[in-house]
């Protein structure tokens, strides 16, 4: 049971701003919450007969963070990288000589799994340390069948290992390999024909995902992979519209994608797209800041149309090193104009469905028992605070992380 503190539960059927409950309880059996109120209402037997008791010290609980988007298994780091485009060279230049994404997957492939796996697991407990309970993790630096579902396994490892939900992503199209660097055509075969059907086969993956972008894939061809995912029952996500309009978050919807993820430069078009289909908005605004990108996705008219906004780390090495969910939320809020409360939102309530979680990311009798505790006065401190860390516990399915 967690005493002592008010309760952001996100839960629309409570009316104030963060569906917050003062002065509440909220109590946890079999890893699911069993009650959740005012603490002058809550059953006696419940707080005085509880196994363990979590005191809040008057601060929040909110629902457990959920990061729907990040690429954080990788080898090597693009420090040197960052240190050039300082320098003066362009993301897109980098990509173009061979440095970028291909350099990743050098250093990816060349990662024992050890290796990639203890430093996975490093950048997921500073996630968890910040209040994340469910994470999603894409392949993308293998680029060929043996490396992408390693990717995968060590992704599917980390999960037992932190103790908290980790949902995956089949990136296969995340770049074009060098070695097919005259044969599009075959890579796609491969990424179709072999990778998707091998990772839903051995359970490995729960989406497919596609890099939309002059530099990744045309819409043709990431349309074929998701296809080739939905064929084989998995669910499509897409990165559109992040660097140019190739009318990504259109495809996106048009697909049946959960998610149309990044959007700086969609369309109004895409946008009634998105909002027809139920696609969700994922804005990644650590990239955006990273590579100082000038101009911003379309929140406001995202938001007019109703379209699910969610907020993601993008945790990766080359464009988005964000290993702080916090950070994303005060990116989200001061680059992109969100409220405190819509980024919290963005990831908790608004960012489980892109996982397919129905059963979390709002704090309600009989969902699964992801919390996070935090040393705040309001819930607003959890986007305003730059690198301070008010994290105080973590409870995942009812168990006490941290
Ligand atoms: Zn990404």
């Amino acid at each position: 049971v967690l005493v002592n503190g008010n309760v952001a539960t996100l839960d629309e059927s409570v009316s104030a701003p963060y569906g917050a409950v003062r002065d509440g309880v909220v109590a946890v059996a079999d890893g699911r919450i069993a009650w959740i109120g005012p603490s002058d209402r809550a059953p006696r037997e419940l707080v005085e007969g509880a196994a363990e008791t979590v005191d809040l010290e008057g601060g929040w609980v909110t629902p457990g963070l959920v990061d729907a988007h990040t690429h954080l298994l990788f080898g090597g780091t693009r420090a040197a990288e960052f240190e050039q485009r300082l320098g003066g060279a362009t993301y897109e230049e980098l990509a173009r000589a061979g440095g970028g994404i291909l350099s990743t997957v050098r250093a990816t492939r060349n990662a024992s799994r050890h290796e990639l796996e203890r430093s996975g697991a490093a950048r997921l407990a500073c996630l968890v340390d910040h209040g994340v309970t469910t994470v999603e993790i894409k392949s993308g630096y293998g680029l060929d069948v043996e490396h992408e579902l390693r990717m995968l396994e060590v992704a599917r490892a980390l999960e037992a290992r932190a103790g908290i939900t980790v949902s995956t992503t089949l990136l296969g199209a995340h770049a074009l390999p060098l070695k097919y660097a005259d044969d599009r055509g075959g890579y796609l075969d491969l990424v179709c024909d072999e990778m998707i059907p091998e990772a839903a086969l051995r359970g490995l993956a729960d989406a497919v995902d596609a890099f939309c972008e002059g530099i990744g894939f045309t819409p043709d061809e990431c349309a074929r992979v998701l296809h080739a995912g939905r064929d084989h029952g998995l669910a499509g996500r897409l990165h559109a519209d992040q660097l140019s309009d190739l009318g990504g978050a259109a495809l996106a919807a048009r697909l049946g994608a959960r998610s149309a993820d990044h959007l700086e430069h969609t369309s109004d078009q895409g946008v009634r797209a998105m909002a027809e289909a139920g696609t969700a908005a994922v804005l990644l605004p650590g990239a955006f800041y990273f590579l100082r990108e000038r101009r911003r996705p379309p929140v406001d008219a995202l938001r007019a149309a109703g379209v699910p906004l969610v907020v993601a780390t993008d945790l990766n090495p080359g464009s988005s090193p964000v290993a702080s969910p916090l950070m994303a939320l005060n990116l989200a809020c001061v680059l992109f104009g969100l409220t405190p409360e819509e980024a919290l939102i963005g990831m908790t309530r608004a960012a489980a469905p892109v996982l397919g979680f129905e059963d979390r990311g709002i704090v309600r009798e009989g969902a699964r028992a992801d919390l996070a505790c935090w040393r705040v006065d309001s819930p607003a401190e959890l986007a305003y605070w730059i690198g301070a860390n008010p994290c105080t516990a973590v409870i995942s399915g009812g168990r006490r992380l941290r």
